[in-house]
């Protein structure tokens, strides 16, 4: 899979309408202000370089589900304030994303002027990828640029369909992410350590297999090792188990015993009675689990072991938590995993939703080459599947 398309700077907007899809779904209190601004901040780079290359903007995003209707507590209006702020010029915001009063607002928009469109998901065309809603869209510029690659594995109108009617290109944020995940993926700088955690296994299979075939080393930790380990008979207690899949976790050592690739599981695991912090714990190597117990982190031999992995790798990827990290009890596994990957010298790609909240949590973020933004996009990429947002933009 070879991916390089355009980008913003491959096309002329002296004087052009663009309109663009941002990733704006940031989370709200009660009070509807935002509590995070990472993903607006995010979009700063493109939306400004827009600006200065003389073009006007339209910006559009998703906030929330609000599944086809509108809701007043998901309307783009606090997003708005906060572009005004973070850009020093006065963003207007429409009451809809589409009809005649956006018409009669983009057709007065300047150049170096911005307006954003009320949340897309106020209509169900959006999701539906209908294409009437799509041209609707595409009617208001004469280019599509898109940089939310948290949606970017998502076919929506915002997303696929406009594609189909105005030239389509990426933003910087969305290159960054494909060039990291496309340049690790094609050609990594050896050797290549991919590390998996998480809940459950079903969610991460693909991963496994695509990724197996890629790396040097893949160490797996976290909730999906349960299943592995009881496909191959071993007794895992009250661990998390996903029996369905047990065929193919045993099927995932054979592969790895095929290919010659280093899969390594942990070695020993801290069990508890009960998921709590308040829980009594143990370390136990893994073929000893108590009936009654739980594993809900990994143990120190196999922390010692997978530093040794990490701290001799040239690329990481580090995918899911080594362990039930939202309770600080058992949150050592992923704490050290994490501390390493932010330490060694190689090339470090962080990806998932609750990999990157732990890298947020233990204040690493600066120390890692690329984290990933787009928890599911991410790893459809790592599955090796062709994201349809990025698929329909135009080569390079
Ligand atoms: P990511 O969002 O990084 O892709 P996942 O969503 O796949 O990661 O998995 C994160 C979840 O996995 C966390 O909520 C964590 O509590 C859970 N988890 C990790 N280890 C275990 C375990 N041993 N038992 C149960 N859940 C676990
Ligand atoms: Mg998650």
């Amino acid at each position: 899979m070879d991916i390089n398309k355009k980008t913003v700077k491959d096309i002329d907007l002296e004087n052009k309408k663009v309109i663009m899809r941002a990733d704006f779904n940031v989370p709200l209190d009660d009070n509807g202000n935002i509590t995070d601004d990472t993903r607006i901040r995010a979009a700063i780079p493109t939306i400004k370089y827009i600006l200065e290359n003389k073009a006007s903007l339209i910006l559009m995003s998703h906030l929330g589900r609000p599944k086809g209707v509108v809701k007043e507590e998901m309307r783009l209006t606090p997003v708005g304030k906060r572009l005004s702020e973070l850009l020093g010029i006065q963003v207007k915001k429409t009451d809809d994303c589409i009809g005649d009063d956006v018409k009669s607002q983009v057709s007065s928009l300047k150049s170096g002027e911005v307006l954003l469109l009320e949340n897309l998901r106020f209509h169900k065309e959006e999701t539906d990828n209908d294409e009437e809603f799509a041209k609707k869209l595409a009617s208001f510029a004469d280019i599509y640029v898109n940089d939310a690659f948290g949606t970017a594995h998502r076919a929506h109108a915002s997303t696929v369909g406009i594609a189909k009617f105005i030239p389509a290109v990426s933003g910087f944020l969305l290159e960054k992410e494909i060039y990291f995940l496309n340049t690790i993926l094609k050609n990594p700088e050896r050797p290549f350590v991919v590390v998996l955690g998480g809940a459950k296994i079903s969610t991460k299979m693909g991963v496994v297999t695509n990724l197996l075939e890629k790396v040097d080393s893949m160490l797996i930790g976290g909730g999906m090792i349960f299943t592995f380990l009881k496909s191959r008979g071993i007794n895992i207690g009250k661990s998390i188990l996903e029996p369905e899949k047990e065929v193919e976790a045993f099927e995932i050592f054979k592969k790895a015993k095929n290919e010659e690739k280093e899969l390594i599981m942990p070695v020993d695991v801290i069990v508890a009675d009960e998921i709590s912090e308040n829980a009594k714990t143990k370390t136990v190597d893994v073929n000893q689990i108590p009936d009654d117990m739980s594993g809900v982190d990994i143990g120190p031999k196999t922390i010692k072991l997978f530093k040794k992995k990490l701290q001799e790798a040239k690329t990481i990827i580090w995918n899911g938590p080594m362990g039930i990290f939202e309770i600080d009890k058992f949150a050592h596994g992923t704490e050290e995993i994490a501390k390493t990957v932010g330490s060694v010298k190689a090339t470090t790609v962080v990806g998932g939703g609750d990999s990157v909240a732990a890298i947020m949590k233990f204040k690493l973020s600066d120390k890692i080459t690329h984290i990933s933004t787009g928890g599911g996009a991410s790893l459809e990429f790592l599955e090796g599947k062709v994201l349809p947002g990025v698929e329909v933009l135009e080569d390079a």
